[in-house]
């Protein structure tokens, strides 16, 4: 059985049920496996993990071996996983070397790959809850895809409730209604106050011992309940290449990307990971220079990753240690100018319409084959649909994004939010008064 240990080492070995519910380790660490297994041969032949829940069970499998039975494993994954993850080649451009893909990850029903993560950690959660007997508040301050990934994935499940917070008038219109549409089990504040006032208030409640009979759990970038899953499309694209690929990932708090590091420790055949950033640009900065610091974050157009103090890069320096960094990832930063720039490009190249954060990814690909010799593919993770962006794809090429049934959906879902004052007292009488 593989357990989880947290990476400043001051905190006891837990099995993943514990890690799962705790988010965070006692010692303020972040939990990886105590041990990386080999990836199962199954993986590889042509005849077994032919779909990608077939594929996530024979992973996980191997991770969750004697933590989660086969049935209940298998079961979470067909209902998580329910969604198609297609590689789609979008030519490449005046550059030689090898092609450029776009792993489609934004297929799932709130359209970003955060879905992955969260619905697969819902499933897995429930399925403890249901056999301890025990309930659960999941508890999420948000400004974007992960509130309603959270949302959703977590919603109707027995012993879970999900408890929501986004600063008022700070989303999208669009973002807005794909948070606040009704879901069964699930409670929206709308806060009247800041991002960082949502985060203050979560903060006060996991310290609240009047709310402790709530067991609140959160389900951030950082648990490994989302970890995990944020695997397993990496093997998959690999699957359906059946070549050593250059993974390109668009990145904010890293959470994406050291899942591929991690399928990647584990035995995928990986020539190299790029870190694409936008001008958040702290990981490109310390992989030159292993002195740069955390900075503030800056609003951009890929605002999924905004963020000036990447939550996982402890995680990654624990996992590949600060020496194989530069070796294992190449990183660079992508302005708003250059990200509209990439959106046209591709659609004059391809007609494919790239959202902004896949976009991100696009320039960095290009801009790596620009720098480096080579002719692996490389496969650029799409992380959220274009149809979340229809005011940058529309300013930057002049039409409509494509639909997206789940959006349309959304108009017609009746909405739900609470206001509330950014305020720690109040903040409690609500949720003790459920
Ligand atoms: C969350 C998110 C990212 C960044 O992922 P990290 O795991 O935080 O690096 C990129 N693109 C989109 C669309 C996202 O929602």
């Amino acid at each position: 059985m593989i357990r989880f240990v947290s990476t400043r080492g001051q905190s006891p070995a837990v099995s993943f049920e514990q890690a799962l519910f705790q988010g965070l380790a006692p010692d303020g660490g972040l939990y990886l496996p105590e041990r990386t297994p080999t990836w199962p041969s199954e993986l590889w032949s042509g005849r077994e993990a032919t779909t990608f829940p077939s594929l996530a069970f024979f992973a996980l499998r191997n991770w969750l071996e004697g933590q989660v039975d086969d049935e209940a494993l298998a079961a979470a994954l067909a209902h998580a996983l329910s969604f198609p993850v297609p590689v789609v080649p979008v030519s490449s451009s005046r550059r030689h070397g090898g092609e450029l893909f776009v792993l489609e990850l934004f297929h799932g029903p709130t359209l970003s790959f955060k879905d992955f993560g969260a619905r697969v950690m819902a499933r897995l959660a429930a399925d403890f809850l249901l056999r301890s007997g025990r309930k659960s508040t999941v508890l999420v301050a948000t400004s974007g895809d992960t509130g309603s990934a959270v949302a959703d994935g977590f919603s109707g499940l027995p012993g879970i409730e999900v408890v929501l917070l986004y600063p008022k008038g700070q989303v999208s219109p669009l973002q807005e209604a794909q948070l606040t549409a009704r879901r069964p089990g699930v409670r929206v504040f709308s806060v009247e106050g800041t991002f960082d006032d949502c985060q203050r208030l979560v903060k006060s409640a996991f310290a609240d011992p009047e709310l402790a009979p709530l067991s609140i759990t959160s389900a951030n970038s950082i648990n490994i309940g989302r970890l995990l899953p944020q695997t397993l499309y990496y093997l998959w694209a690999w699957r359906m290449l059946q070549a050593r690929p250059i993974f390109c990932t668009p990145s904010g708090n890293l959470g994406n990307l050291t899942g591929g590091v991690l399928a990647a420790e584990a035995g995928l055949p990986v020539a190299k990971f790029i870190a694409a950033h936008n001008a958040n640009r702290f990981f490109p900065e310390v992989l030159a220079d292993p002195g740069a610091r955390f900075r503030p974050s800056i609003r951009t157009l890929s605002n999924a990753m905004d963020v000036g103090a990447p939550s996982n890069f402890e995680r990654l320096n624990a996992l590949l240690g600060r020496e194989r960094l530069p070796g294992a990832i190449w990183g660079t930063s992508v302005s708003d100018a250059e990200t509209v720039g990439a959106m046209r490009r591709v659609f004059q190249r391809s007609g494919y319409v790239a959202d902004p954060h896949t976009a991100v990814g696009i320039e960095a690909a290009e801009r790596f084959r620009d720098a480096e010799s080579g002719d692996e593919p490389i496969i650029v993770l799409g992380t959220a649909h274009p149809a979340k962006f229809p005011e940058v794809v529309a300013e930057a090429l002049g039409i409509e994004p494509p639909v997206a049934e789940a959006l349309e959906r959304l108009k017609y879902h009746p909405k739900n939010a609470e206001r509330l004052e950014a305020d720690q007292k109040a903040f409690r009488a609500k949720l003790l008064a459920g």
